[in-house]
């Protein structure tokens, strides 16, 4: 018999395109196949440098992201009272001249009036441009209340972070410490590199008191008490100091460690670095017994001892002062190990496994290379001990502290950028901290001197009134808050509903769902957004929303600006906010429109909101957007990318620069720079010189080739900062030195927290609240399969899950008499929710969690008004307050203003059985498209 003929790898489609995923923070590279002109399936890219072809669930179900009934069709403008959903669909064009007539006498009178803050979105290189050239100071995204702490940890610590602009060695790392990663970043990379070092044997040690995610194939589960990290890193220095186990050699090539510290107290140097004439630091030469250029190779340089320097002050190394401080018997483990919900044995055990794999695997790279005074190295020294870092220490009022001192634990380990360990990402490293500084004057066209986000170096880059008040609305970069370098989007609402410093006509948000599952205190941000004055007038006049989908933050805005799907429009991914990098090579990477409006998409008028941003800019007559004739100087926002240069020969993207594009880094803007984009897969990288590879902070080949590449603009070897002159600097302000000081009220504030450095201290809330009424700690986790607000409307992906529950430890249940699946009241000092509860064993024991962002308000999303997210679904941003306990301050990190959400304390209880969560907020009449099973692919299968 004649054997069939099989097709056994049937086309998906017609046609293929590849993009870059948009379904979580990783950017993958993706495929996407089309067929009849709708998308038919989606894959990952095997020529991706970021996932390499994996795809994950999230990933795969952007088609149903694509085609989401959420999805808003239709600029809107509100025809009922504000919250309560009801709009009237308007055109593009009345839209536009709505916004511009509400922007236009703002940045006339004042362009502080408005407040602009975005969200998850990835084109902070132009959102934070367009805010610099409308004049407004009173700009940001969503870091401050997302991993600002790890991100400005790392930048003033390393000149580097973890997150997506760093990763663990995954070709030698030996022992990986993951601390408080949750799953969606870096998802896929982390996957891959887990699965290679699984395959080779490596350690992986899991810190975090819930145990999910990658903590379930971890080697070993620390489950930690939260906001308890940086204690147990301190317990680790403790015992490597103790051991001796530490790199004093890597310490002082690459770190501040033999730097003299000036010994005064009381004085106004007390704790500065002491510096010659020419202002560079000094360090004690054991051999001319002199204060020396601490920068000399030609000399032995002393890291503990008092000396004393010509003019009779006394100065120690900063190595001196670090080992005082950590070698106390307060951070030992016997002394930490309890309050951690760590055994002392098991601290002292990971130390000495920490110290024999860094020191003692003979690591080493046969490459040569030569560092930043000239000298030829024949190999490169391996350091096999990695660690990442994610918003589980960050979201503490203690997390930059913490992030700080798990930066110190890798030095001291001389486990930064060697082989094994941490390793940067272009474009980092770069200063510590980097030098651009916060925009805070306006030049003669309106526009601010700088982007309103950036980096304070002293009390003088504040953004501060003349009495030390705050200048900004979410009083970031005050005295408060000093660090601020992402702004502080959680105290937006209620600072523009006080008034406080003052008031604005319009806040203008695009992708953050401030009133549901972005804000801390959802009730109280609803009310706010809501509230009017004795005039009837509402408190926040005007607010402009920009968003793909029906998210709960529609019904507020007077103005919808409806987004298109990240499938629909131009996006980069660029060196000036989040490249693609890794390791070993530059990358940034775009998104393009893939496909055509097709029969049910022509009833959508939805536009991408960077262009249209970039129109209202033009429309506003914004320098930089219109020209001397006052046409556009953009069409839109793929014109931008490809011809917008920040510095000359610097541009969005990278890749294929110069006229013809056979330039990288710097050149001339490309026409064709897209195609060539489109033609590689949606991406452009590079290789770094095999010799610059590693010890970027310090390689003469690597900084070298970062500055042709326009990543940087000196190439200056990147001093690690063990101690931090900038924080001490604040401190001496705090006690009445130097021309900006800080208001009384912030003072013995800011002297405590602008520690130089690592401390550790009891997270607010648990210190302003008693451990007997809030014995238990609440935390969120961010799901494998859903990332935020958006992932859990997706069809798809709601199979998997379409309610949270609190998640108990069976211990913990029993002890309040609470079974499975019971209903349970939970209290923090801010309110109550009564939610159903789960026993499960994965988790520290007084701590409950629950998968975030799954609750649902009721109607909105689309999603039918019985759909299980709103009815059993809850958010604990309910009990989370934007306050400290005692109302004095933000609930927040006082040195960044991070978002303390992981610092909620609670008490639980059985409660009655019930039949839906606690609270319930009025159904938004957002169109929900029913309760019928959404289906997709039905007619392709037929005629396949
Ligand atoms: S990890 Fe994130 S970016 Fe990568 S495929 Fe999954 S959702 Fe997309």
């Amino acid at each position: 018999m004649k054997e069939p003929v099989l097709n056994l790898s049937p086309s998906p489609g017609d046609e293929v395109k590849t993009t870059t995923c948009f379904m979580c923070a990783c950017r993958c590279g993706i495929k996407v196949w089309l067929k009849d002109g709708r998308i038919r399936y989606i894959q990952g890219n095997p020529a991706h440098p970021v996932n390499q072809g994996v795809l994950c669930a999230k990933g795969s179900a952007g088609i149903m992201q694509h085609y989401s009934p959420a999805r808003l069709s239709k600029p809107l403008l509100r025809v009922g009272e504000r919250g309560s959903g009801e709009f009237r669909e308007i055109e593009w064009d009345e839209a536009m001249q709505i916004a511009t007539g509400w922007l236009a006498p703002i940045r006339e009178r004042n362009p502080d009036e408005l407040a602009f803050f975005t969200g998850r979105d990835q084109s902070q290189a132009l959102t934070g441009w367009w805010a610099q050239q409308f004049g407004t100071i009173n700009y940001a995204a969503h870091g401050g209340f997302c991993t600002v702490n790890m991100a400005a940890g790392g930048l003033y610590t390393l000149g580097g972070s973890f997150w997506e602009f760093g990763e663990p060695d995954w070709e030698y790392t030996q022992y990986l410490m993951l601390w408080g990663v949750a799953e969606d970043h870096d998802s896929n990379p982390i996957k891959l590199g887990l699965g290679k070092l699984k395959a080779r044997g490596a350690k992986i040690v899991a810190v975090n008191p819930v145990r999910s995610g990658y903590g379930a194939i971890a080697d070993e589960w620390i489950g930690i008490r939260p906001g308890t990290d940086g204690l147990f890193a301190f317990a680790l220095i403790h015992e490597l100091l103790k051991a001796d186990r530490i790199d004093l050699d890597y310490l002082v090539r690459y770190a501040n460690a033999h730097w003299l510290v000036v010994r005064n107290p009381g004085g106004a140097d007390d704790g500065l670095f002491a510096r010659d004439a020419d202002g560079k630091p000094l360090c004690w030469d054991r051999n001319g017994h002199a204060a020396v250029d601490a920068n000399r190779i030609d000399i032995t340089p002393a890291v503990v001892g008092e000396h004393g320097l010509p003019d009779g002050r006394r100065v120690v190394p900063v190595f001196h002062l670090l080992a005082e401080r950590y070698l106390d018997p307060a951070y030992s483990p016997d002394a930490v190990g309890e309050r951690c919900g760590v055994p002392a044995d098991t601290i002292r055990r990971i130390a000495r496994e920490l110290a024999a794999t860094a020191f003692d695997s003979g690591l080493k790279l046969p490459i040569a290379w030569t560092d930043m005074h000239g000298r030829r190295h024949e190999e490169m020294i391996g350091r096999p001990v990695a660690m990442h870092a994610m918003r589980g220490i960050s979201a503490h009022s203690n997390g930059f502290h913490t992030c700080r001192a798990l930066h110190l634990l890798q030095l001291l380990l001389g486990a930064v950028d060697a082989p094994g360990s941490f390793r940067y990402q272009p474009p980092y490293p770069r200063s510590t901290p980097p030098g651009n500084r916060p925009g805070k004057v306006r030049k003669d066209n309106g526009a601010l001197n700088h982007n309103p986000l950036g980096f304070v170096h002293a009390p003088e880059d504040l953004l501060v009134d003349a009495d030390g008040a705050p200048r900004r609305i979410d009083h970031a970069y005050s005295w408060a808050y000093p660090l601020a370098a992402h702004g502080m989007m959680h105290t937006v609402i209620r600072n523009a509903w006080a008034g406080d410093p003052y008031r604005i006509d319009t806040l203008m948000l695009f992708m953050a769902n401030m009133s549901w599952n972005s804000a801390m205190n959802t009730g109280e941000a609803m009310r706010m957004l809501t509230d009017k004055d004795a005039a009837g007038a509402y408190k926040i006049p005007h607010i402009i929303y920009a968003d793909a989908y029906a998210s709960e933050m529609v019904a507020y805005a007077d103005l919808v600006l409806p987004d298109t799907t990240y499938l629909e429009r131009h996006d980069c991914m660029s060196m000036l906010d989040r490249p693609i990098s890794d390791a070993d090579g530059a990358a940034d990477a775009i998104r393009y429109p893939l496909l055509a409006m097709d029969a049910q998409d022509k009833q959508r008028d939805v536009r991408g909101f960077q262009s249209v941003l970039l129109e209202l800019g033009a429309r506003l007559k914004l320098p930089g957007m219109v020209d001397e004739t006052g046409a556009p100087v953009y069409r839109d926002y793929a014109d931008y990318i490809v011809n917008h240069q920040r510095a000359p020969g610097v541009g969005l993207l990278a890749g294929w620069r110069g006229a013809d594009g056979a330039q990288e880094g710097k050149g001339a803007p490309n026409p064709r720079q897209i195609d060539a984009y489109i033609a590689n897969g949606g991406f452009w990288r590079t290789e770094i010189p095999e010799s610059a590879r590693y010890y970027k902070m310090a390689n003469r080949d690597y900084l070298e080739w970062s500055e042709r590449m326009g990543f940087i603009v000196k190439t200056e070897q990147v001093v690690l900062q063990l101690y931090s002159e900038t924080l001490q600097a604040f401190r001496l302000a705090a006690q009445g030195f130097g021309a900006v000081q800080p208001p009384e009220q912030h003072r013995e504030r800011v002297a405590i927290y602008f520690d130089p450095l690592p401390i550790w201290y009891e997270p607010f809330e648990g210190m302003q609240t008693s451990s007997r009424d809030f014995p238990l700690s609440a935390v969120t986790q961010r799901p494998m399969f859903m990332y935020h607000a958006w992932g859990s409307q997706n069809a798809w992906l709601r199979q998997i899950a379409t309610r949270n529950w609190m998640y108990l430890h069976p211990g913990t249940a029993a002890k309040y008499g609470i079974a499975d699946e019971d209903w349970i009241h939970v209290d923090s000092h801010n309110g109550r929710i009564t939610v159903q509860a789960k026993c499960v064993s994965n988790m520290q024991p007084d701590t409950v969690w629950t998968w975030n962002a799954i609750g649902k308000r009721r109607g909105a999303w689309k999603l039918d008004k019985e759909a299980p997210e709103g009815t059993k679904g809850f958010l604990l941003n309910h009990l989370i307050s934007d306050r400290t306990p005692n109302g004095d301050y933000a609930n927040a990190d006082p040195v960044t203003g991070q978002a303390a959400w992981f610092d909620l304390r609670v008490r639980i209880c059985k409660a009655r059985p019930e039949t839906e969560s606690a609270p319930q907020f009025a159904p938004l009449p957002m169109g929900a498209v029913g309760n019928e099973p959404l289906r997709y692919g039905a007619a392709m299968r037929k005629r396949s």
